[in-house]
């Protein structure tokens, strides 16, 4: 006998948009059922560092911000050209202020402006030096009581000393604390709580990043009486008279079938474990190429698919199908290597990036999704995409490489893994990477020479306040360049690598999906990367993902329950 519940509105998967949806629809008075298919909940929003891109918030307005939506468009429509869907990305950009209000007036979520944070092409038309990204607050985990068990950790090998969390925020401190009295002093506080954490905890419970946002929607959702079913996968639709009124659901070795009155919200997080459709829409996949995906291997598409099934319309007609990172691999004693993005190292003074023939190919100071083309494009003629970053002793003490954190961790450990590699002059390292060696030698001399007056005349590192933020405050005269002169000198190895998928569901700005000839299918909304990116598939700043999830599940949310 198959089960059978009733709710007002179905949301399938727990991350940042699902918790969106389901909590604007509650706190709007309808009865909710959240649905998660794994037996942890967060999704990919757990790993993430819970950045959010929202132009114009309160908090910007606050800190003396001039911004408008007007503006931010004329930014998103420079960046995505004609791939941006205007009316989409213009309710977002209307909805995305009330949004953030919303969830800081009746929910544990609270964010901070980065007000330096600027936009990844700052320099287009409408670009921002700052004040569109914000960073979640550190949550206290155990707040969440016996439901911190089930809360998704972050990746393996972006948290320190096996599971202490460390935000945008603490990175600052954790590199100055052995010359800034201020720094020494929270990194202290995080080590020893941390140490105290530990006595009870599996892992530290001062969350920060997608834990702390996650953690502070589900304490909010369960105080609002959310069912949370975990380890309860949705495998289909159930349509009548044309309209989605419920889902099936697989729940304890049974199937429940849930009608949802109002309708049933898709935030099942892409398509980034889905091997076959990556292998059709990542070129560099069907070219035999390696690739590491992060988002969880279980975040397969289900979302995309159960809606196409219903003849929902699939955009792939995006600039990339993917949001991109470099990824490299920390080997483990026991058990597959661990991967790691660079997301920041790669713009510090004292690194670059080189191909197998020891060349610079890119401003390695760009964002993650410009490094990665730029990788694939350098490697086409090579049997493998794969590249190095590079850097001396004085800068991997300072900032460290990838996963390998810097003064006072030891290297050794990392170079006896062979996660880095290093080589007393640039020649030795090169023969030690498979790189060619007089290619690096000439290049690391070449690089230095402008290095030493603060320039990369190749490249422009440093040239715009995207690629300073990133960089060393107070390096001067550039805070993105230093010559590589202090050896011996160290290498990590990068391959491609997505944080989740741009392709997705066509939706409108009210997140209801829609037909291949663009109607609407009544009963269906969706949020999260289920949905097709609103920003055209390109990657204008930090946080532009998770702003767009929370954002269409407040809309949707919204919708459901009447308002518009
Ligand atoms: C290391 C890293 C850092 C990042 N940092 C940022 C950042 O700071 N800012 C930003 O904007 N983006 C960031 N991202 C990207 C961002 O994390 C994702 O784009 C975003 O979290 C996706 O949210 P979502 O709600 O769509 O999906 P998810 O958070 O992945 O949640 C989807 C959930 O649905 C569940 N599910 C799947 N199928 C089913 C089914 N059939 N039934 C029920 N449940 C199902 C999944 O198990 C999962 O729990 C980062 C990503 C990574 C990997």
């Amino acid at each position: 006998m198959p089960g059978r519940a009733e709710c007002d509105v179905l949301v399938v998967g727990s991350g940042a948009g699902g918790f969106s949806a389901a909590i604007t629809a509650r706190h709007l008075g309808l009865d909710v059922l959240m649905v998660e298919k794994e037996s942890l909940f967060g999704g990919t929003t757990c790993y993430s560092a819970g950045v959010i891109w929202i132009p114009n918030s309160t908090h910007a307005r606050a800190a003396g911000i001039d911004d408008s939506a007007e503006n931010a468009l004329t930014y998103l429509e420079s960046i995505a050209g004609n791939r941006l869907d205007r009316a989409r990305a213009s309710a977002f950009l209307e909805a995305a202020p009330e949004m953030l209000a919303f969830l800081e007036a009746n929910t544990h979520v609270r964010y901070g402006l980065v007000p330096t944070w600027a936009d990844y092409e700052p320099d287009l038309p409408g670009g921002s030096n700052g004040g569109r990204s914000l960073a979640p607050e550190p949550f206290d985990g155990r707040r969440l009581g016996k439901r911190f068990d089930n809360l998704r950790p972050p990746l393996q090998s972006m948290m320190l000393l096996g599971g202490m969390m460390v935000g945008r925020t603490d990175l600052p401190h954790l590199y100055n604390m052995m010359r800034v009295p201020k720094s020494a002093w929270h990194a202290t506080r995080m080590f020893a709580r941390y140490g105290v954490d530990r006595f009870k905890w599996k892992r530290g419970t001062r969350l920060a990043n997608g834990n702390a946002l996650i953690a502070a929607l589900a304490l909010t959702a369960e105080e609002k009486g959310i069912p949370l079913w975990l380890d309860a996968p949705v495998m289909r639709l159930v349509v009548e008279g044309g309209r989605v009124s419920g889902a099936v659901v697989a729940k304890d070795g049974r199937e429940v079938h849930v009608t949802a009155r109002r309708g049933v919200v898709l935030a099942a997080g892409g398509f980034a474990g889905d091997g076959a459709l990556k292998a059709r829409l990542y070129g560099h996949i069907a070219a035999g190429r390696e690739h590491r995906s992060l988002p969880p291997s279980t975040n397969t598409g289900d979302g995309i698919r159960l809606a196409t099934a219903q003849g929902a319309g699939f955009q792939e007609d995006v600039h990339h199908p993917a949001a991109w990172t470099p990824v490299s691999f920390l080997p483990q004693a026991n058990g597959p290597p661990l991967p790691f993005p660079h997301f920041i190292d790669r713009g510090k003074p004292g690194y670059i990036a080189v191909d197998r023939r020891g060349r610079r190919f890119v401003n390695e100071a760009k964002s993650y999704h410009v490094f990665v083309p730029a990788m694939i494009e350098a490697c086409r003629g090579d049997e493998r995409t794969e590249c190095w970053n590079i850097c001396d002793h004085a800068a991997i003490r300072r900032w460290g490489l990838g996963a390998a954190p810097p003064r006072p961790v030891r290297l050794k450990p990392y170079l006896d893994s062979g996660y880095i590699v290093s080589g007393a002059t640039a020649e030795e390292l090169a023969r030690r990477i498979g790189v060619d060696p007089a290619g690096l030698a000439a290049t690391i001399r070449d690089y230095n020479a402008g290095a030493r007056r603060g320039e990369d005349p190749q490249f422009g590192r440093g040239t715009d306040a995207y690629q300073r933020f990133n960089g060393a405050p107070g390096h001067a005269p550039n805070p993105c360049v230093a010559p590589l002169d202090k050896p011996p000198y160290y290498a990590v190895r990068l391959v491609p690598g997505d944080i989740g998928t741009f392709a997705g569901l066509m939706t409108d700005g009210a997140a209801r999906v829609l037909d291949k000839e663009g109607r609407v299918i009544e009963g269906l909304y969706a949020a999260g990367n289920d949905m097709a990116s609103v920003m055209g598939g390109t990657y204008p700043g930090a946080g532009i993902t998770i702003g767009p999830a929370l954002t269409f599940g407040y809309v949707a949310g919204r919708q459901l329950a009447g308002l518009h």
